[in-house]
C-alpha cells in the first residue's frame, strides 16, 4: 500500500516538473520566435530604406510615365559631383562688347542653329495668345513673361568645388548669363534704411519692394555671386535695352539654395514704385499655366494630343526672352528629374519648366538645369545642316517638393 502511494506521489512529481519544464520551453520558443520576427521586420524595414534611398539617388527607378517615350536611362546626379558640362549657362568670352558677342552667338548657335522653334515675346502674344479659347486667361501667360528675368552674373566664386562646372573661372569676373523668375514679392518699408540710387541719392525711400528670383544654383552659386550679378527685367525686345523699358537690379543675398536639386533663390530690392508694382501685379495675376490648350495653337512638334506639353521662357545667349514649346520625355519618380524636348540653349539655365498638370499640390515647378543633346559640329556629315530636331534634343531639370526645404540645409536665410 505504502508502495503504490509512493509511485503515486513520484508520478506527480515528475508530472509536474514536465508540465513545467513544457511551459518554460513553450515560454522560451515564444520568446525566442518573437525577437526572430521582430529582428526580421528591422531587416526588412532597413533594407526598404535603403533601397528607397539607393533609388533617389540613383534614378534605378522606371519612369512613372508610361505613356511618353522614353528615350534614355533616366540617372540622377549629384550636382556638385558633376564631371562633365552640361549646364546651360552662356559664358561671354569678353572678346566683344557684351551686345555683339550674345547676337555673334545667337547667330552662330551650334546647337539650334536658326533657332526656328524659338518665339519672340511679341510673335507669342500677337499670333499664338489670340488662338486660345476665351475662358483661357492670357494675362497669366503675360505675367508668366513678366516674372522673367534675365541674369548676368560677373563673379564665379572660390567656394565652387573642383569638380564644378565653371571651376576653371573661380576668382574671376567673367561674364555668366542664364534665366531667372520672379517666385515671390514683398513690399517693405524701411524708414531706417538708406537707398543709393539716383531717385534716392543716400536717403531712405518710403517704400520698399524684395523680389525672391528663383534660378539654378549653377547660375547664382552663393551670397558673393548674388551681389555681384545684374537682373534684368522685362527684356523683351532688342529695343528694351536702349528706351529704359528693361530695368536692372543688382542682386543682394541668396535667400536659400538646394545643391542637390540645382535650385537657389536670390534676393534683389527696389524703391523703384513702377517696377515694384508692375512685378507685385504680376505676381499676384500669375496662377498656374494651364497648357491644356497648347497642342491647338500649331506649336509643333507635338505627337499626339494628349501629350505633355512643356514650354519654357528663357535668354537663349542672352538675348530677349523667347519662348519654346516641347513635350514631356520621361521623368523618374524619386530623384525629380524632368526631361524634356523643349528646346534650351546656352543661357536657358535656371528658367521656369511650366508644365501642365501637377499631380500634387506640394510640387514646385522644375528649374532648367542642362542638356545632354549632343551638337553637331560638322554640318558637312549632317543632312540637318548641324541642327539637332526639337523631337531629339533632350534637355532635364528637377523639381522638388515644397515642404523638402525643411530637409535642406540654407545657405544663408534673411
Ligand atoms: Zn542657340
Ligand atoms: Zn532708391
Amino acid at each position: 500500500m505504502t508502495c503504490v502511494a509512493l509511485v503515486i506521489v513520484v508520478a506527480a512529481v515528475v508530472v509536474v516538473v514536465v508540465v513545467k519544464v513544457v511551459v518554460v520551453v513553450v515560454v522560451v520558443v515564444v520568446v525566442v520566435a518573437a525577437a526572430v520576427v521582430v529582428i526580421a521586420a528591422a531587416v526588412v524595414i532597413v533594407m526598404v530604406v535603403v533601397v528607397v534611398v539607393h533609388s533617389s539617388r540613383s534614378g534605378s527607378s522606371s519612369s512613372s510615365n508610361s505613356r511618353v517615350v522614353v528615350h534614355t536611362q533616366c540617372s540622377s546626379r549629384r550636382i556638385s559631383n558633376s564631371t562633365s558640362r552640361h549646364h546651360e549657362c552662356e559664358i561671354f568670352s569678353g572678346r566683344e562688347q557684351e551686345a555683339e558677342e550674345s547676337a555673334h552667338n545667337w547667330k552662330n548657335c551650334g546647337k539650334n542653329p536658326g533657332h526656328e522653334r524659338f518665339l519672340s515675346v511679341q510673335d507669342f502674344i500677337d499670333d499664338y495668345l489670340p488662338r486660345l479659347p476665351s475662358s483661357q486667361n492670357c494675362e497669366v501667360f503675360k505675367s508668366k513673361i513678366d516674372l522673367t528675368v534675365r541674369l548676368r552674373v560677373h563673379c564665379t566664386s572660390y567656394d565652387r568645388p573642383d569638380d564644378d562646372d565653371f571651376a576653371e573661372y573661380r576668382g574671376t569676373s567673367k561674364l555668366r548669363v542664364g534665366t531667372g523668375s520672379v517666385e515671390e514679392v514683398f513690399r517693405k518699408r524701411r524708414h531706417n534704411k538708406r537707398c543709393f540710387c539716383d531717385k534716392c541719392r543716400g536717403e531712405a525711400p518710403r517704400k520698399q519692394w524684395e523680389f525672391v528670383v528663383m534660378t539654378a544654383q549653377h547660375v547664382v552659386y552663393n551670397r558673393e555671386e548674388a551681389k555681384e550679378t545684374k537682373v534684368d527685367f522685362f527684356y523683351d525686345e532688342d529695343s528694351c535695352q536702349g528706351d529704359g523699358r528693361m530695368k536692372t537690379l543688382w542682386g543682394v543675398k541668396v535667400k536659400r539654395s538646394i545643391p542637390d536639386m540645382d535650385r537657389c533663390y536670390m534676393v534683389c530690392v527696389t524703391c523703384d514704385e513702377d517696377l515694384g508694382k508692375r512685378i507685385e501685379a504680376a505676381r499676384r495675376c500669375s496662377d498656374k499655366l494651364n497648357l491644356r490648350y497648347l497642342p491647338d495653337l500649331g506649336l509643333l512638334p507635338f505627337r499626339e494630343k494628349n501629350c505633355d506639353p512643356i514650354l519654357i521662357i528663357s535668354h537663349p545667349h542672352g538675348q530677349p526672352k523667347k519662348i519654346t514649346v516641347g513635350e514631356r520625355q520621361n521623368k523618374c519618380a524619386w530623384n525629380r528629374r524632368v526631361e524634356y524636348n523643349t528646346p534650351t540653349c546656352p543661357g536657358s539655365s535656371g528658367a521656369v519648366v511650366f508644365e501642365n498638370d501637377r499631380r500634387d499640390l506640394w510640387s514646385v515647378s522644375p528649374v532648367h538645369s542642362g542638356s545632354k543633346t549632343p551638337i553637331q559640329h560638322d554640318k558637312q556629315d549632317n543632312k540637318l545642316g548641324g541642327c539637332v530636331t526639337a523631337q531629339e534634343q533632350l534637355n532635364y531639370g528637377y523639381d522638388w517638393y515644397s515642404f523638402s526645404q525643411y530637409w535642406y540645409k540654407s545657405f544663408e536665410t534673411i
